[in-house]
């Protein structure tokens, strides 16, 4: 049996994420502190072991030696209408880097235009998830670098296949980030990933946690951009202190994700201010108020017992 108890709530979102309204998290109290076991709830249990294994190791050991105190945050836009621009940035005070989900240039550069209208010194990460083809990703940088010449600060996964990646490295002078390229490096071969990419973007709980996020950042030897996969406050102080730990951060973190919350799970949640965040350890005092539903607790126990059992991690 997993030895700790676990709290699950359900925090309700601001704003349509991943097509999601809520987000269903666990919590337990381990020797170390709080921990966040929040893998998407359509993920199976291997890729889910690792975020046990992350969340584990944080409610177990003290976080490695800090290098840093504040870090950099970027400003993350989901895939929104225009007329939500302005109240989504004001939850992200002081961040000049916005990232940016976006499907293509043709639909999306409204969105950019009105970001600059809001902040005219703002750069963006545009995030693309792997979505486009060699050809498409070639037109639509070209396209972005025209419009928005040198306020494009990377664009992150623009194609999935590394042979593409490649290519579009040749043929484009806006620099490139990879993240599900990370994941997904089943072959390992990180040679080849430091040719595709100037940027790595790294998280804590998909990488299995800080210490294995160390190892990877070592291997990858890439500069490196830690971000979040929409946890809480808790989540995102174990985020923090692993980039607070690396050498080579590149610059801004996607550590405010906790914005696109309408409530974190504790009344002191680790805000931006200045755009930067400043860590620190996370009591969630506000589990009762987001508590889910027994059937709710139930699937997660069981998500979670049967991982630890089958020794997945
Ligand atoms: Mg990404």
């Amino acid at each position: 049996m997993f030895p700790y108890e676990l709290k699950v709530v359900a925090l309700p979102l601001i704003t349509n994420f991943r097509g999601l309204n809520v987000r269903e998290i666990a919590l337990f109290e381990g020797p170390a502190g709080w921990s966040e076991f929040s893998p998407f709830i359509e993920y199976g249990s291997k890729e889910s072991a690792t975020w046990l294994k992350a969340a584990l190791e944080s409610a177990t050991i003290q976080p490695p030696e800090k290098i840093r105190e504040s870090i950099e945050i970027n400003a993350t836009l989901p895939n929104v209408k225009v007329a939500e621009v302005k109240n989504l940035l004001s939850k992200f005070p002081g961040c000049k880097i916005i990232k940016v989900k976006i499907n293509d240039f043709k639909k999306d550069q409204e969105l950019l235009a009105e970001v600059l209208n809001h902040i005219p010194d703002a750069k963006f990460r545009l995030d693309v998830n792997g979505q486009w083809g060699l050809d498409q990703a070639i037109e639509n940088l070209k396209n972005y670098e025209e419009t928005f010449n040198g306020k494009i600060d990377y664009v992150e996964q623009p194609c999935l296949e590394l042979a593409e990646l490649l290519q579009l490295r040749k043929k484009t002078q806006i620099k490139i980030a990879i993240d599900e390229s990370i994941r997904k490096n089943s072959n390992q071969d990180y040679a080849l990933l430091k040719e595709v990419a100037d940027i790595a973007v790294i998280k804590w709980a998909p990488s299995g946690g800080i210490t294995q996020a160390l190892e990877l950042i070592e291997k990858v030897d890439l500069p490196v951009v830690i971000s979040s996969a929409l946890e809480s406050s808790i989540g995102i102080s174990h985020g923090l202190s692993l980039a607070q730990s690396i050498p080579n951060l590149y610059g801004a973190c996607g550590l405010g994700t906790g914005a696109l919350f309408k409530s974190d799970i504790t009344t002191m949640p680790l805000s931006i201010s200045n755009g930067v965040i400043i860590n620190r350890k996370v009591i969630p005092d506000l589990i009762d108020k987001f508590m889910v539903e027994p059937d709710r607790h139930t699937w997660w126990h069981n998500r979670i017992n049967q991982i630890y059992q089958e020794g997945l991690m």
